[in-house]
């Protein structure tokens, strides 16, 4: 399963290459959109220690849809943050939309992520939750055998992150 820093690393990334090479209006997208993205990259996972601590609360009483992997791992709870963004957008609070963009961006990426590589409910993801509670799954590294490649992928990210901004503030100094 991708490990926390994975999730908050690729997130950064992707909005942090989409803030330099796409997007057209920097002074929407600032860093601490960049931030928000990260720490949205994660939210998903607020499931882990909100079980724990109900479980400490209220022992064996925590129903079943609050476990790891449910509704905060839905494109619903997604939606919750896309739908914001999309209103205040539309009322020109530009800097206050891409806030929200950024956290659904961060939180449909962290479901992509457990979709693809194995993370989330052992079930799966519930794509169309609520309307049905089935779940969804590639879990490569699950079904690969490669459940020890996250922490080498954390390491590999990294370094080509880094190596990328390196490259890029080298060519900044030339311009
Ligand atoms: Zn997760």
């Amino acid at each position: 399963m991708p490990y926390a820093v994975t999730h908050i690393l690729l997130t950064i990334i992707a909005v942090d290459l989409y803030r330099d090479y796409v997007a057209k209006h920097r002074k929407y997208f600032t860093l601490h959109t960049v931030l928000v993205a990260g720490i949205a990259g994660l939210l998903p996972d607020i499931d882990i220690p909100a079980n724990w601590l109900l479980g400490k609360l209220f022992p064996g009483a925590v129903p079943a849809f609050l476990a790891h992997g449910g509704i905060t791992h839905t494109p619903f709870f997604g939606l919750v943050f896309l739908i914001p963004a999309l209103a205040l957008w539309e009322r020109k609070k530009h800097k206050d939309a891409a806030y929200f963009f950024a956290a659904s961006f961060g939180i449909f990426l962290h479901i992509f992520l457990d979709y693809v590589l194995g993370g989330g409910a052992h079930e799966g993801i519930m794509f169309f939750w609520p309307l049905s509670t089935a779940g969804f799954k590639i879990h490569l590294l699950n079904g690969l055998g490669l459940n020890d490649v996250p922490q080498g992928l954390d390491a590999l990210i990294l370094l080509a992150w880094l190596w990328h901004e390196e490259i890029k503030h080298k060519i900044k100094d030339f311009i």
